[in-house]
């Protein structure tokens, strides 16, 4: 019952956008256009009117002073965990477009492991229609396979017709390379991307995490990077000789970062995102035995991190996603060898990406923001959200001097499983802006 309450607190949040509505004097940073400017944005009726010098004396709309803050086009997140339907006690698709608009997006991409596993055109449009009530678009990824099981190819075509941006097995990798080829010459005839989780489940034979030195100490089975790195190679070879397109996700291991690298180079079509928490903490973090630090990917070693780092600067890797995976306290609160692999992230992702990358001078803002607001869109063949006049407002507000820190209170996520309580973070989404609703966060 109270939990009830407070979710219809929360959903107090999204409000219907002013019809005039008026941002004075915001940063606007708009990456795809080149434009990086300070002036005004006035947005009529979820559309933006003007960009430029709005005069306030006979003003009739609602005014925001955000002299200082950025805007920026809406942010997305390209892999995401919402658990409905299945597992609803952990997340929903409400709860979990709370989370993202908690964290600045106005878009997700969710992926197919729930159960059922969204496989079919019933369950892509469910998930569609969905998110049109929320401020947060929720874009579902296909399976490649049916249930995932990895033995048949999934209906590629009508999922695509149904509105697919995406296929992938995730959390499973496709172990055919018959099937992963069929995959992507099918997936290249509609210009979609198939999204492949890099794990040789044979190599991984139940490993907790990365195999190194520290869980030869810990005496926990390791999990080899080589596994993802066969695996990653496996795919750029098949994506180079279908012509498909292949999107590694969360790479882990500085193998796969330069073999992406290379790939690039050569002409494959292969692109690749990574996760704050790879590129924030080590197999190190293990030590504390703290279940939230167990992770699939595993955190990896000092080295790969850094090769994540140098591969998100060179612009190896396009794409920035939390992998969101919310799980029960319960099950998490299990023994290290028990707990289920995965964090939650949507609300700790700029957090950390601004904290790791933008002030340690890796990244500028407006490479940043283009791999929250630009990239994972044209990894996807959509079309980003662009600052312009005439465009629908979709847009995400920027605080980059605010500093907070998290706290389990403040988390929208039905889930709380994330290391990163406590953290303190410099820059903070402060609201999110679309379907003519806006979001305001409260991180
Ligand atoms: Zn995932």
């Amino acid at each position: 019952m109270k939990f009830t309450k407070k979710i219809s607190q929360h959903k107090e949040r999204f409000e219907k956008l002013p019809d005039k509505f008026l941002l004075k004097g915001g940063r606007i940073v708009d990456p795809a256009q080149g434009v990086d400017k300070e002036t005004d944005l006035l947005i009529v009726d979820g559309t933006i009117e003007k960009i430029g010098s709005v005069d306030t004396a006979n003003f009739d709309g609602e005014v925001q002073d955000i002299k200082g803050k950025l805007i920026t086009p809406g942010w997305m997140d390209m892999h995401v965990h919402l658990r409905e339907p299945g597992r609803e006690d952990e997340e929903t698709l409400e709860t979990g477009s709370l989370s993202a608009a908690n964290g600045g997006f106005t878009a997700v991409c969710c992926m197919p492991n729930t159960r059922p596993a969204i496989d079919s055109q019933e369950m892509i449009r469910y998930v569609s229609d969905r998110g049109e009530k929320f401020p947060v678009d929720i874009r579902p990824i296909a399976a490649v396979t049916k249930e995932r099981e990895g033995k048949e190819l999934s209906e590629m075509l009508e999922l695509w017709e149904a509105g697919a941006v995406a296929f992938s097995d995730d959390g499973r990798v496709v172990a055919s390379p018959e099937i992963m080829r069929r995959a992507l010459e099918y997936s290249k005839m509609v210009g979609l991307p198939v999204i492949g989780y890099a794990a040789d489940p044979v190599l991984v034979n139940g490993g907790q995490m990365n195999e190194g030195y520290v869980s030869t100490c810990l005496g926990l089975k390791g999990i080899p990077s080589v596994a993802e790195d066969m695996m990653v190679a496996r795919d750029i070879m098949l994506a180079e000789y279908t012509g498909g397109h292949y999107h590694v996700a969360h790479i882990t291991t500085a193998r796969s970062v330069d073999l992406v690298r290379q790939a690039k180079s050569r002409g494959v079509r292969v692109t690749a995102e990574a996760t704050p928490h790879h590129f924030t903490l080590t197999d190190e973090d293990v030590r504390s035995f703290d279940t939230n630090t167990k992770i699939a990917p595993p955190l990896r070693t000092e080295a790969d991190r850094q090769a994540i780092i140098e591969g998100l600067a060179d612009g190896t890797i396009d794409v920035i996603t939390s992998d969101h995976s919310p799980h029960a306290w319960e099950e998490k609160a299990a023994e290290y060898i028990y707990a289920p692999f995965g964090i939650i992230g949507l609300e700790t992702m700029m957090g950390l990406s601004f904290n790791q990358l933008y002030h340690k001078k890796i990244l500028t803002l407006e490479q940043l923001i283009e791999k929250f607001a630009v990239n994972p869109f044209r990894v996807l063949g959509l079309t980003p959200p662009s600052v312009k006049t005439g465009e629908l407002a979709n847009l995400t507000l920027f605080d980059p001097t605010e500093e907070w820190t998290l706290k389990e209170k403040n988390i929208l996520s039905r889930s709380k499983n994330t290391p990163f309580i406590g953290e303190t973070f410099t820059g903070k989404p402060f609201a999110v802006i679309n379907h003519k609703q806006r979001f305001i966060s409260r991180l």
